[in-house]
């Protein structure tokens, strides 16, 4: 990847910490400040879909939050709500030493950190900066050497649960980076999520998060395949999500997730596919899993075929709905 090449080129000759390797002194003595200094303004990065619900259960828990997003318009409630709303990633860097970034791609990660206003241009030595997008493994190993070189810490912790979960604060955070931090991070990640896992070096929360949104596309197909074979074959669907919930094929994108409008209220199905976790999304995390699988030799049958259904979907206008619009998908293919 071009811009993992970038990176790797400026980070050359960085040292990342081992987990019993700690960090240098200065650094150290402005980590403890900053834990102790508990409600002092966190950094908020992608006010999206989920970086909206994040932040509202930060500022509930009494964070003052210093914000920024690229598209003005998601900065307007929080700027009501008397947070501070500055113009750029380097801005926050300045007026919080906790950031918190939410964003949707590795691209916009790094242009977020590395780029011309990014966070590195301002980061203070000490600073905790937590990714919770779902990126390319490999680029947050290279935004933690990037962010070790300013004496600042850097820990990946992408999220599992979605849009309901955001907003209730249940999230579930897979969290990599040095052990250490751990704590330091779990006390702001513990306000916008029930389970807060520490996973390993940096880029492991990445991978977990990888394997379960591939496992996720897979049930979430099979669930759609299934409920649509059942409704022609003359089933209610109501009814035949009802048996597959008491029986073996239930999963969470039958129970909790249903992909059939009617079926399940409060979910994207219920209200034409519009909110939750987007097609594209879905398509993106696929091909991260993709890549990974290609250079750890694995092989992810499905998964593979799973990443064409989702770019399929997105070539043919689903690429806005949420990811269980690929019951529609299937509605609309007619097969011989
Ligand atoms: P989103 O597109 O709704 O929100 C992302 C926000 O980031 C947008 O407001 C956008 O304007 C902003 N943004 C983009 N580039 C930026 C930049 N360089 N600087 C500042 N702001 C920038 O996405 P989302 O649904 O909130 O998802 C965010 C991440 O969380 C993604 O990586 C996604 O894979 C992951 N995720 C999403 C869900 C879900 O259900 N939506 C669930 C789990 C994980």
């Amino acid at each position: 990847m071009a811009a993992s090449l970038w990176l790797r080129g400026a980070a050359s000759g960085l040292r990342y910490w081992s987990r019993r390797q700690r960090p240098a002194a200065a650094s150290l003595a402005a980590v403890c400040s900053r834990s102790v200094a508990s409600k002092t303004p966190v950094g908020f990065i992608g006010l999206g879909n989920m970086g909206n619900p994040m932040a509202k259960n930060l500022m509930k828990h009494g964070y003052p939050l210093v914000i920024y997003d690229v598209f003005p318009d998601a900065c307007k409630e929080f700027r009501e709500a008397g947070e501070q709303v500055v113009s750029s990633p380097a801005d926050v860097a300045e007026k919080a030493d906790r950031i918190i970034t939410m964003l949707p791609t590795s691209m916009n990660a790094i242009e977020a950190y590395s780029g011309a206003n990014g966070i590195l241009k301002k980061v203070k030595k000490g600073s905790l900066l937590i990714d919770s997008s779902t990126i390319d493994p490999s680029v947050s190993k290279e935004l933690a050497k990037e962010v070790e070189k300013m004496g600042a810490v850097f820990m990946d912790a992408p999220v599992s649960g979605g849009v309901g979960a955001a907003r209730s604060g249940n999230l579930t955070f897979m969290v990599g980076g040095v052990e250490e931090e751990f704590a330091a991070a779990k006390e702001l990640l513990g306000c916008m999520g029930s389970n807060v896992v520490y996973c390993g070096a940096v880029g492991t929360g990445q991978a977990a998060k990888i394997c379960n949104n591939m496992l996720l596309a897979i049930s979430m197909i099979g669930t759609a395949e299934a409920m649509n074979l059942g409704i022609r074959l003359g089933l209610d669907p109501k009814l035949l999500a009802k048996i597959l919930n008491m029986s073996s094929g239930r999963c969470w994108s039958s129970d909790t997730y249903n992909p059939v409008p009617g079926v399940m209220d409060g979910v994207p199905s219920a209200n034409n596919y519009q909110g939750g976790f987007g097609t594209t999304l879905m398509a993106k995390d696929l091909g991260l899993a993709q890549d990974s699988a290609t250079n750890t030799k694995s092989p992810i049958l499905l998964g593979s075929q799973a990443h064409q259904i989702y770019r399929m979907m997105c070539a043919k206008g689903y690429s806005k709905k949420d990811f269980s619009s690929v019951f529609q998908f299937l509605r609309e293919e007619e097969t011989f």
